[in-house]
């Protein structure tokens, strides 16, 4: 691990690499490449600044919590510490106000107990762990939208080693990835943004760093997943990763992601910074999410895939999965999205949908399956001609 005082730098200089070779899950040899002539990205990364961020005090018993806190300090921003273990003073006198006051505010808490159980979660990977919970974006489509309850702030978490540490009882007992034989060799795999974007985060935390490096050193067959909309790569370019975490970057067509994604980074951002970890070594992925049959949607997805193209185009040894996933939506997802963003134009009609019921009985809002089936046709055609190198992991 990293000695706690070079996890204070929150500056994140181009560090030069020196090459080195070690092993990956399957015992393939990795080779991290040398960085230094690897041109900067094309301007700053977008990074958030949170008007508020409290501490809880259980957080100041985990060495973790206190480097959060002295990073946060160090950008500037004061941490106001709370008497007791809830969150306080995030409600405001309307349902907008308490929208905005609660996506503007970082808090530093600890793992609810009921997390620190993982889950598995297909079909993504074996299991969920969670570094932290909420997003600081606006995206009129949000996953996170009924999923969590009480207002949306930024919980990240100040036990992070604890977490990391409790993973060696997981290894090899996973049933999702490790059940199919196309993914096996993927090892024991753990998916660290279901309920977050770490990128968004990362410079406020360093935990996914520490996450890397705690999969890196890890010698076994493990991988680290996660995925993002944002672009702010530079300070994972060097770490000793041995191409155990496969970073996957939310990508979208034109119309989906420059109306409906704010706060985050562009999508030709996204993809400058895939290339950048995959010159660094890393299996990277695209999560083309949400796919949404819009006017004209063959080409729009086609310029997409085209900018992919382009994108790892000359990348020696590249490691490149696709996940892709059709929008839907739930009654619950449907009632607090329309709460937070009141004038989207997102389509969730549910009359032109078709249901489609989950494990427990709940229902969830798809494409019927004639638009499906044309989708799904057309992205496996396209992605075997456009990008002969991407693996598909799942359709869904
Ligand atoms: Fe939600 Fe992901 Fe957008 Fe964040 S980046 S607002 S988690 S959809």
């Amino acid at each position: 691990m990293r000695p706690d005082d070079e996890a204070l730098d929150v500056s994140v200089p181009l560090a030069p690499v020196v090459a080195a070779a070690s092993h990956d899950a399957s015992g393939e040899q990795v080779v991290t490449r040398d960085l230094s002539g690897l041109a900067p990205p094309a301007r700053p990364a977008k990074r958030w600044t949170p008007r508020r961020v409290v501490a809880v005090p259980a957080a100041f018993d985990h060495p973790h919590g206190h480097r959060i806190i002295e990073r946060v300090e160090a950008l500037g921003i004061g941490v106001e510490r709370l008497r007791a273990n809830r969150l306080t003073g995030v409600r405001g006198d309307t349902d907008r106000e308490t929208y905005a006051r609660a996506k503007s505010t970082l808090a530093i808490v600890t793992c609810p107990p009921s997390r620190r159980s993982l889950q598995p979660i297909a079909p993504s990977a074996d299991w969920r762990v969670d570094l932290a919970e909420g997003c600081p974006a606006h995206c009129q489509y949000c996953y996170l939208a009924g999923s969590l309850s009480g207002p949306p702030v930024t919980r990240v978490y100040a036990d992070l080693d604890d977490i990391l540490t409790d993973l060696t009882s997981y290894l090899g007992r996973g049933t999702v990835t490790s059940r199919r034989a196309a993914r096996a060799d993927e090892g024991t795999t753990f998916e660290a943004s279901c309920y977050t974007d770490p990128l968004a985060l990362e410079h406020l935390t360093g935990s996914w760093r520490r996450a890397v490096e705690h999969f890196g050193a890890w010698d076994a067959a493990v991988q680290l997943r996660w995925t993002t909309k944002y672009a702010d790569v530079d300070s994972f370019l060097g770490l000793p990763h041995t191409g155990r975490t496969r970073v996957r970057f939310s990508v979208n067509a034109g119309p989906v992601s420059e109306r409906f994604e704010g706060g985050t980074a562009t999508v030709p951002e996204r993809l400058d910074a895939m290339r950048r970890l995959a010159l660094a070594g890393y299996p990277v992925g695209l999560t083309i999410a949400p796919i949404m049959p819009m006017p004209g949607w063959r080409g729009h997805y086609g310029a997409l895939l085209d900018r992919v193209r382009d994108a790892v185009d000359g990348i020696d040894r590249l490691d490149l999965t696709a996940e892709l996933i059709t929008h839907r939506f739930t009654p619950g997802s449907r009632e607090v999205l329309l709460g937070w963003y009141p004038r989207t134009r997102l389509d969730m009609d549910e009359a032109s949908r078709s249901r489609k019921f989950g494990r427990f009985g709940a229902v969830k809002y798809v494409y019927p399956a004639a638009v499906m089936g044309e989708l799904r046709a057309w992205f496996e055609g396209e992605l075997t001609d456009r990008l002969p190198a991407v693996r598909v992991l799942y359709w869904t």
